[in-house]
């Protein structure tokens, strides 16, 4: 059975880079039949932020990527990783390092001068033979892992290919701070181990990490899941998005007028692809998904390109879906909205492409509109204003629907020998408050006939 993760760190609000790293194992775990397990690496305390938690849950719930176990926070699980590398140092793969920063800081030096790559030299590694320094007084060490000195970490990274990394590179990691609280590459293995997820899928800045984590899978005996570093996701600017440089929290979206399943279609092909597929179903999304169509290079973010998914999916989105999310858009301009929203969101959703531009039109029909001027001088003329009256007379009586609208509108046109758009275009600046509407009778048939009448006759 497959088990998949998202281990957010809650700092910063999380923003569509960080979430298309939830995306990705949300689906691979619902294609397969398996397990999506959601985890807060709270650890840095400092950084670290309920609000930050709160936008990633309520993120994540609103775009549908639902786990089935968690969320999991690290620092509830300090106990675990205590009991952890309490094992590792039975087995022997620790051992205490008294290295002061001062000593640690001019090794570096040392080695920087010497055009060296800085790591730790292994001073208190025990080995057969080597005396060790005298422990200094009341100095409390860190732990450090004692990493293989010889061979190689090789994985079949599922979007990298094959990595191999020699031990060489890579020094003594500490794992145990001063006062024992455990790091966060040794607080990952023991995680992933116990909760036993087989395909770890993560932004490719964990890469370096990935060796080092391997190495305490082998340590503890356990077989490590299978790795999939996904490439970077950029901003419009091709810098690497982030909340610095104005990467919106995810939330926002919503906020903005985004349908979560344009949302998710948009992400999932920011990385991702099947074919020359752009707009498709989460359902066609989770049928399509698999590890072997994730991208090899950075993935751009492209706003207007996420407007026009979005507007696709409105198209296509049943007018009974829409009309709760429009009303949502419209509480906050203090409207609330009728059933006849639904009719609103049919007409009008070919020409929106967010559900805020949709609660633009709805508010033509539930709040109060003033025509431009421009329009109305173009539009209102002197010599259509009896044509305007007559209508007004005939609307006040008609048949209130499609059809007896449009039956009133061609006995005006007949009787003042006009032609449509002599008087459909003023009647929707009127109306409406603009010229550029859908078809007239349609559009009325939806409006409450006496608003209609009230606003024809401030022509
Ligand atoms: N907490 C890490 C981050 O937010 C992710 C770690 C992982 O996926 O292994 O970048």
């Amino acid at each position: 059975r497959t088990r998949t993760r998202f281990a957010p760190s809650p700092t910063g609000f999380i923003h569509l880079g960080n979430i298309r790293s939830a995306l990705y194992p949300w689906a691979f775990a619902r294609s397969t039949g398996g397990d999506f397990v959601l985890r807060i690496e709270d650890t840095d305390l400092e950084r670290s932020s309920q609000a930050a938690v709160d936008v990633i849950i309520e993120g994540m719930a609103w775009l549908g990527l639902d786990h089935d176990e968690g969320p999991f926070y690290q620092m509830q699980r300090m106990d675990r990783y205590k009991e952890v590398l309490a094992e590792l140092v039975a087995a022997g793969h620790v051992y205490p390092c008294y290295m002061s920063m001062a000593e640690l800081d001019a090794l570096r030096e040392r080695q920087t001068a010497a055009k060296e790559k800085p790591r730790y030299d292994g001073t208190w590694r025990p080995v057969e033979g080597k005396v060790l320094p005298p422990i200094p007084e009341g100095v409390a060490p860190v732990l450090r892992f004692k990493n293989p000195q010889s061979g190689s970490v090789v994985w079949e990274d599922k979007v990298k290919g094959r990595i191999e990394i020699s031990n060489d590179e890579l020094d003594d990691l500490v794992i145990a701070r001063p006062d024992g609280t455990p790091t966060y590459n040794f607080c990952v293995v023991v995680d992933d181990m116990d909760m036993a997820i087989t395909h770890v899928i993560r932004g490719d800045d964990h890469v370096n990490n990935t060796p080092r984590q391997i190495n305490i899978f082998k340590a503890l005996g356990k077989d490590h899941p299978v790795y999939a570093h996904l490439p970077t996701v950029l901003n419009e600017q091709g810098e690497k998005m982030s909340k610095r440089n104005g990467a919106k929290p995810v939330t926002q979206y919503r906020d903005e007028g985004y349908l979560p399943d344009a949302m998710v279609n948009y992400l999932a092909r920011l990385g991702w692809s099947h074919g020359d597929d752009e707009i498709f179903s989460r359902e066609q999304f989770l049928q399509w998904f698999n590890l072997d169509h994730l991208g090899k290079s950075a993935a751009q973010f492209d706003e207007a390109k996420l407007r026009w998914v979005n507007a696709q999916h409105i198209k296509t989105t049943a007018d009974e879906v829409l009309a709760p999310l429009v009303q949502t858009q419209l509480q906050k301009r203090g409207i609330t909205a009728d059933e006849r929203l639904v009719g609103i969101c049919a007409l009008f959703k070919d020409r929106c492409d967010t559900t805020v531009a949709l609660a633009d039109w709805a508010a033509v029909f539930y709040a109060d509109v003033t025509p431009s001027e421009a329009e109305r001088a173009q539009h209102v003329t002197e010599a259509v204003k009896p044509a305007l009256a007559l209508l007004s007379e005939k609307l006040g009586v008609c048949v209130w629907d499609k059809a007896g609208i449009a039956a009133a509108i061609k006995e005006v046109l007949t009787a003042c020998s006009l032609k449509m758009p002599h008087l459909a275009m003023p009647v929707r600046v009127l109306v409406a408050g603009t010229a550029h509407t859908p078809s007239v009778d349609a559009m009325l048939s939806l409006f409450d006939r006496q608003k209609v009448l009230q606003r024809l006759q401030q022509s």
